[in-house]
């Protein structure tokens, strides 16, 4: 099932996305179906008519796993850690499909890292990897938005990968999703830059949500970045960035100037 958050005409709305007569409908849902569950409005809207938001506006915080594949920990000049590398994002970070990534002042090396996002449907602590997929609400497209030279410049990655708008996330959660071997491709204004599958993780999605459980609370709403494969680079205003997994859909967004 699809589960898409959209602008109402005061507050988000949300529903499931399928498909009727061939066109793309979304089944309006009486409330989030994170804390509401699913029960239909009844109302039906055409995917085609609705501005698509942030899935998921995550309730605490983003926890990110870096160099999780091989061929990016190689890139980026070092080794594949013993344990998962957590990192945090804050959820003012977070944009929708279509929104802008907004180039800061301070960076001249700003990055995509196209990613498969886990969102955490229930609290949890300790969660053993064959109890994840308990804890799991579904799975979206990310973009782990980077100024390359901040990161290496602070060695606190706050702020090279918390800015406003570092984290795209959309274009909806699939709840039902085997993750075990998903395409994940990124392209730079059509040309294709990042092209793996997600087999290659050296952390699964179980093992990841097992190893950030086991010191920190997940609640319902947050959202865990799976780490990014091989061939990040740099983006330039005017640019337009694309994140697609298999079984998900495309997360599109383009690179804006600060002023
Ligand atoms: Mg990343």
């Amino acid at each position: 099932m699809r589960v898409a958050r959209f602008a109402g005409e005061d507050d988000p709305r949300f529903g499931v996305v399928g498909e009727e007569d061939g066109a793309p409908m979304i089944a309006v849902l009486k409330g989030d179906p994170l804390y509401a569950g699913f029960e239909l409005t009844g109302e039906k809207v055409p995917l085609a008519d609705v501005r698509l938001l942030a899935p998921v506006i995550p309730r605490s915080k983003v926890a990110c796993v870096g160099k999780n594949y091989a061929a990016h920990a190689a890139e980026m000049g070092g080794d594949v850690p013993a344990e998962p590398l957590v990192f945090l994002k804050p959820n003012t970070s977070v944009i929708g499909p279509g929104e802008p990534i907004v180039y800061p002042r301070q960076s001249r090396d700003v990055h995509f890292e196209g990613e498969l996002a886990v969102v955490i449907g229930r609290i949890c602590r300790d969660v053993a990897p064959e109890d994840a997929h308990k804890v799991i609400f579904g799975y979206t497209v990310a973009n782990d938005v980077t100024a390359r030279d901040l990161q290496a410049a602070d060695g606190q990655w706050a702020r090279a990968k918390g800015f406003d708008s570092f984290c795209p996330l959309g274009p909806w959660i699939e709840t039902n999703l085997d993750t075990a071997d998903l395409r994940v491709r990124t392209t730079l204004n059509g040309e294709t830059r990042q092209d793996a599958t997600t087999a290659d993780m050296v952390f699964d999605v179980p093992a990841v949500v097992a190893h950030i459980s086991s010191f920190m609370t997940l609640l319902p709403g947050d959202v865990l970045l799976t780490g990014t494969p091989e061939g990040v680079g740099p983006m330039e205003v005017g640019d337009s960035v694309g994140v697609t997994i298999s079984g998900i859909g495309s997360l599109i967004n383009q690179v804006v100037s600060h002023d």
